[in-house]
């Protein structure tokens, strides 16, 4: 358990964190934030500006016995909602918001970094920690994996941790596989010939060609996906014509596909396109159709994910560990977990005796910070034992 004295600095850097909320390749108060805190730790080897706003700083480990490092990372980013009013540490930003507890992250990892100054002549590998900007859609961790600012060639195992308000304050949870979806998005323009509402014939009815594109994406994961492997394909929004006796030259719809393994990623891309197709064809219209590839699947390495199991029960006590299902949520720490394995774990963030349930991003999100010390601990142990 870290002391009195770090958990009262934890709390009070996710505060400050708070109030400055950032969306994602603009956390420039935050990533000066993270490093003047990183300093005040003691640490020296720190490189800014990684892809774009991220900060990374590495701890030698004294007693280095061992190829690789650990890397431990949090994400940076908030999220463009508008807090609800009357806290007292709310965001000082209208319209932006840390709604998805990416605050306490970088306080837990600012936390660890902490212990594990402390400790690093007991270290046997080196630790990296990775401040990632850009988590909410914007591709921040491809960025830091891919863009080559990052080099994942020396890392030999990787962690994180998201706070999860759904789940009782400092319980953990992950699993070996699969825990996150891959996300896609979609969308599909019927294009057909627009005319008057009482003579159809003369027309070709793109509302006719969306709607049978809807009822026909219906049976895409029914039909042709192993009723094993979890799959979601749904239309968030369907838009064509103005007026009632008017039939329009185009209909849209906009959707999404989840996705834990890649070949049904793959085929649920290509059988969703072929069943708008036809459905097109059959209403005599055209179809023009665009897939905007998400995050892949966050996949845990099966060994990793029992090192976090054991090593939070010891810690904890074995009845706040628990086995998560997968989540159709998705998060892009996936690139690194392509790279090189290790977990990715839930830490419960939620207190139902103090109102604290809202889901992330919503207005009234907040985390129980008695959660912070514990994923300090958890990380700083990752760390030591790995
Ligand atoms: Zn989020
Ligand atoms: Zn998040």
């Amino acid at each position: 358990m870290p002391d009195q004295a770090l958990i009262e600095k934890m709390t009070a850097w996710r505060r400050a964190l708070h109030r400055i909320p950032e969306l994602g390749f603009e956390e420039h108060k935050t990533s000066a934030f993270v490093e003047a805190r990183l300093r005040e730790i003691g640490l020296t080897e720190i490189r800014t500006g990684v892809a774009k706003t991220g900060v990374v700083a590495t701890i030698r480990a004294g007693e280095r016995n061992k190829d690789g490092a650990i890397l431990l990372r949090a994400d940076m980013d908030a999220l463009p909602v508008q807090e609800v009013e009357g806290r007292e540490y709310g965001s000082g930003t209208p319209g932006k918001m840390h709604a998805c507890g990416h605050d306490g992250h970088m306080a837990m990892l600012l936390g660890a970094a902490a212990i594990l100054n402390e400790q690093k002549d007991k270290l046997k590998q080196d630790v990296v920690l990775c401040f990632q900007p850009a988590e909410e859609g914007a591709g921040g961790g491809r960025e830091m994996v891919e863009g080559g600012e990052l080099d994942l060639a020396g890392i030999s195992q990787a962690f994180a941790i998201h706070l999860w308000s759904l789940y009782p304050a400092g319980t953990v949870h992950t699993r070996p596989g699969p825990i996150m979806a891959a996300q896609d998005e979609f969308t599909a323009w019927f294009r057909g010939r627009g005319g008057h509402g009482a003579a159809p014939h003369n027309a070709r009815d793109p509302i006719v060609a969306a709607s049978l594109g809807v009822v026909a994406l219906q049976s895409v994961v029914s039909r042709f996906i192993d009723p094993m492997s979890p799959a979601v394909a749904t239309v968030g929004s369907i838009h064509g014509g103005s007026a009632c006796n008017i039939i329009p030259e185009v209909a849209e719809l906009i959707g999404t596909l989840r996705s834990f393994d890649p070949d049904v990623r793959n085929l649920l891309r290509e059988r969703v396109e072929e069943a708008f197709a036809g459905a097109a064809r059959s209403a005599g219209c055209e179809l023009e159709f665009e897939i905007r590839p998400g995050y892949p699947a966050v996949v845990n390495d099966a060994e990793s994910a029992n090192m976090v199991g054991s090593l939070a029960g010891r810690l904890f006590g074995k009845e706040q560990v628990f086995e998560s299902p997968p989540l159709a949520a998705s998060e892009d720490f996936a690139y690194f977990l392509q790279k090189v394995p290790g977990a990715f774990i839930l830490l419960g963030a939620g207190n139902e005796e103090r109102g604290i349930t809202a889901p992330h991003h919503s207005p009234r999100f907040d985390i129980d910070e008695s959660a912070l010390p514990r994923g300090a601990e958890l990380l700083a142990a990752l760390a030591m034992d790995s």
